[in-house]
């Protein structure tokens, strides 16, 4: 075997289940993530979602396991590793630190036991494994009279914490040097509360992700403005939107992007009151089909209340706020100018599962006016789905998808069937007809587009020789395969791209 070498146990039929094992020789290999499976992926081979959980490859030489960002699908198979028997430590960034262990507390809670001694027990335990790495710092993991290995992490801009690794092998014996670079998932520029990742310098083989290999995002500007006129439509149908978001990353985006929409509207009113007749607000531009001035005089912005129903996602926005020197230079300008963008007035937290049955019951029965934030972002499970079970036929009510749905989530479905007549989700194993409208703001995405993905590898200063493409649809990771081989066509350079066990492997 020539080292080194890759296994990819997950996200190679999918975008769930990142997990990667670099061999760096026959002694010794690192693990780069261990997510779950998620929506299709747990059942497409009939397989119980138990069987999925279990770790199915050998452990004896993992060194360590170091975590690219806190998502579940990266990260929520590390209580099964650790059930495992899995020893070594968990690598992560400073802010990673401080967030993996709630995850992993909620995964245990989830797949294991609530009781609470056992649940403290085991966060000790992970808290112990856990080694925060500054960014930019290299570490060095192994240092053997064979191999040296030291690796460093690096802004990913995906969501607060996320790196991308580096990796530098030394072969002693043969002198040979290689750099990998695993992306991890990377962010998009432009996206709300973190600096955009610059690519890296060189890397002699990388490992990359492909979830919008084949699209490209709408720019910054239009879709905050998409954001708002969805939500401003929604509002005038006099109910309630629904937002299905992951608790990590999407809700702390959307709720600095919801203070920002309000704080505008709030300094328009200053400036500019409505006339009597409630015309000359002016139509803004890319407005929305067949809406007219008089929908939108309704909505009262500064008293709409939006409602973070996620204790989850409460924990998470409590460290974001916490963790404000990681933020980029925007967010941090809007603090000093003392706005409060992860903590506004109108935000209303909904902890309690009773305070949460009370205010579905309490919107549907008022179907008033309020944006609702809940998990999780597929509609899988979580306190969004009991929302859609009580709201989704009632065509007062909007679904508004800010995240990608995986192919066999209800949030696929509820994105395929709404809006077609007959059009129904099953939830729980009962069937809900869609009578809510459905929106999708497809470039509000966490991810780097197609272009991003391209950039990450042709912006470095020494052009990877071998490109892995993982964590994608099949459609995705053709396409981005192709549109690598054609930019080393152009520059005339020479490349191996792999995708490893792809369909056309
Ligand atoms: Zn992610």
């Amino acid at each position: 075997m020539d080292y080194p070498a890759f296994l990819h146990h997950g996200a190679t039929n999918g975008v769930t289940g990142s997990c990667h094992q670099l061999q760096m020789d026959a002694q010794h290999s690192l693990l780069i993530d261990c997510g779950l499976f998620q929506g299709a992926e747990t059942s497409s081979e009939g397989r119980a979602g138990a069987d999925r959980l279990a770790i199915e490859f050998p452990l004896d030489t993992i060194k360590a396991l170091v975590a690219t960002h806190v998502h579940i699908d990266h990260v929520g198979r590390i209580p099964y590793l650790l059930a495992a028997g899995f020893k070594g430590p968990i690598l992560c960034s400073e802010p990673s630190a401080k967030l993996l262990p709630i995850v992993l507390e909620d995964a245990f809670k989830l797949g294991f036991s609530r009781d609470q001694k056992q649940v403290e027990r085991y966060l000790k335990l992970i808290e112990q494994r856990i080694i925060a790495l500054p960014y930019k710092t290299w570490f060095t993991l192994q240092d053997t009279p064979s191999l040296t290995c030291r690796i460093r992490l690096q802004r990913a801009g995906h969501i607060l914490g996320s790196a991308y690794v580096e990796i530098d092998l030394h072969y002693h014996q043969t002198g040979e040097k290689k750099r990998i670079v695993f992306s991890g998932d990377l962010g998009a520029p432009h996206a709300p509360l973190l600096p955009a990742p610059k690519p890296p310098y060189l890397a002699d083989i990388l490992v990359i992700e492909s979830t919008y290999g084949d699209r490209l995002h709408e720019d910054r500007r239009s879709r905050r403005q998409r954001l708002e006129s969805v939500i401003e439509q929604a509002l005038a149908d006099n109910g309630t939107v629904l937002i299905p978001a992951f608790s990590i990353g999407r809700t702390q985006e959307l709720l600095y992007e919801l203070e920002d929409i309000i704080h505008r509207k709030k300094l328009n009113a200053a400036l500019n009151p409505p006339l009597p007749s409630g015309e000359g607000l002016g139509v803004r531009e890319g407005g929305v089909r067949g809406k007219t001035n008089n929908d939108k005089a309704d909505i009262n912005w500064p008293q709409l209340p939006i409602i973070l129903d996620s204790p989850l996602a409460s924990r998470f926005t409590r460290v974001y706020r916490e963790l404000k020197p990681f933020w980029d230079k925007e967010a941090l300008q809007r603090l000093k100018r003392g706005r409060n963008p992860l903590d506004f007035e109108q935000l209303l937290a909904v902890d309690s599962h009773q305070a949460h049955e009370a205010m579905v019951r309490h919107l549907v029965e008022t179907a008033r006016p309020a944006i609702v934030i809940a998990a999780n972002g597929m509609c899988s499970g979580g306190r969004i789905a009991n929302y859609l079970k009580a709201m989704l036929h009632d065509s007062r009510h909007n679904v508004l998808f800010v995240g990608y749905q995986a192919q066999g989530t209800p949030g696929r479905d509820i994105q395929t069937y709404g809006g077609r007549p007959g059009g129904y989700v099953d939830l729980d194993g009962q069937r809900y007809e869609i009578g809510a409208k459905v929106h999708t703001i497809g470039g509000y995405s966490a991810h780097a587009d197609q272009k991003g993905l391209l950039g990450f590898v042709t912006r470095m200063r020494q052009w990877p020789s071998q490109v892995r493409i993982v964590h994608g649809e099949t459609g995705a990771k053709r396409e981005l395969a192709e549109r690598i081989k054609a930019q080393y066509r152009q520059a005339e350079r020479n490349v191996e791209v792999v995708i490893p066990n792809g369909a056309d492997e």
